[in-house]
């Protein structure tokens, strides 16, 4: 089992943790639906990563193989000074990777469109560190093939690679203000804040992944200012609680544009371009508002209590859903967790539908429970059995119970 997937307790601890701590001081940091969201989006990029990361793994591995300038033969056990430094190594080049990986990822369009997601949430909390995108693995294990190339052991790159994710976890707080000279040095959370922000002042800042000496380095870093607060998000918001909407909305400002333009050049430089860049035609014709932070509103639809809680205790059954699947994928593999998951992915659907309250949200809530639920698990298996212990008794409870609680208004 994978180091990320063994800290998923740990994150869902810590969350409630910072929860409770929120209710306590009455911080207001936590929003249900906000928080739903984004967590839609992290179970979304876990779940939709089972198919996809093999790409990534597989030309790493012919990289590896083929084309390594060195053979290190060091792995996990050698406790030897060359050993410890090699590790040292790893995780600081590692990191540095990261950081243009990063920067590249908001500078450049077609990267900000799948890095946009883990910025749309307009809270800030542990729950905006499990938000992430489901479309990285387009591009993003670029950035890391020259590690490598060099000949650094795999299992040393990936472990690193997870060490610097979970890192990255801590930092999406409020409760904790400022650190002194760790913010000069580490990426914490007043320095990442900013990196969330949408303030003219703090965009494009402060990258890095555990360093913020990078940023230092070259010339992205940025303090918070007491004088000027951050607002969380991003300057075209997503204004839904779709999390697959949430993956595709910057491709469709991009793919809008090229295909308004008239020129091939810009048809195709567009998506290469400077985020933010658009062809001279286009910008005539579709010109677009300009951001005024003065007015910013968060989303946040209103939705009755009993509506909220049916959402929340439904999102408990997604999160039972999401660990049962990372163990069978753990376990057996991709080919046994497709139906799964799409079953997942339709609660996904509809609980963001829920919060948004849109009219035929429970008229699709009761589909995914009657028709979808009852189709897929049969497909899984007739008997139900070796799914859930008492099998199809179980899974009509739910249904039923489901419907019930979601006829109380
Ligand atoms: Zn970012
Ligand atoms: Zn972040």
């Amino acid at each position: 089992m994978s180091l990320i997937a063994l800290a998923v307790p740990f994150f869902l601890f810590a969350l409630l943790v910072e929860f409770l701590v929120d209710r306590m001081r009455g911080t207001g940091y936590y929003r249900s639906n906000d928080a739903i969201n984004s967590l839609s989006a992290g179970i979304l990029s876990e779940s939709t990563g089972y198919f996809t990361k093999f790409l990534q793994y597989t030309i790493w591995g012919l990289v590896l193989s083929k084309l390594a300038l060195f053979d290190i033969e060091r792995s996990w056990f050698d406790a030897s000074v060359g050993g410890v430094l090699l590790w040292i190594l790893a995780a600081v080049l590692w990191d540095f990777c990261y950081y243009w990986n990063h920067r590249l990822g908001h500078e450049i369009s077609i990267l900000w469109a799948a890095h946009a997601v883990h910025h749309q949430s307009e809270d800030y909390n542990l729950s905006t560190a499990l938000r992430q995108t489901s479309t990285s693995f387009l591009f993003s294990w670029i950035f890391y093939v020259p590690l490598f190339l060099i000949g650094f052991p795999a299992d040393v790159l990936i472990t690193v690679a997870a060490v610097n994710l979970i890192y990255q976890f801590w930092v999406h707080t409020q409760q904790i203000r400022r650190l002194g000279v760790l913010d000069r040095i580490f990426v914490t959370p007043s320095n990442h804040r900013v990196h969330h922000a949408q303030n003219e002042r703090y965009i494009d800042k402060n990258y890095g992944g555990i360093f913020v000496l990078w940023d230092r380095l070259f010339g992205t870093f940025i303090e918070e200012s007491d004088d000027e607060p951050v607002i969380f998000g991003v300057r075209k918001p997503l204004g839904n609680w779709n999390p697959f909407w949430a993956n595709f909305q910057v491709y469709d400002y991009l793919l809008f544009d090229a295909t308004r333009t008239r020129r091939w050049r810009d048809k195709i430089g567009i998506w290469f371009r400077r985020t933010g860049w658009r062809p001279a035609d286009v910008a005539a014709e579709y010109p677009k508002q300009a951001v005024d932070l003065t007015r910013f509103r968060k989303y946040d639809p209103d939705i009755s209590t009993a509506r909220r809680r049916y959402v929340l205790a439904q999102f408990m059954v997604v999160i039972a859903t999401a660990l049962f699947i990372a163990n069978a994928f753990a376990t057996q593999g991709a080919g046994v967790v497709l139906v799964p998951c799409l079953l997942l992915w339709t609660n996904l659907y509809t609980l963001g539908l829920l919060n948004e309250d849109r009219p035929y949200a429970a008229r699709f809530e009761l589909i995914r429970l009657f028709v979808v639920l009852p189709l897929g698990m049969y497909a899984l298996d007739p008997d139900l059995i070796t799914i859930i212990p008492a099998g199809a008794a179980v899974i009509a409870i739910y249904i039923l119970v489901s419907a019930l609680w979601l006829a109380k208004k």
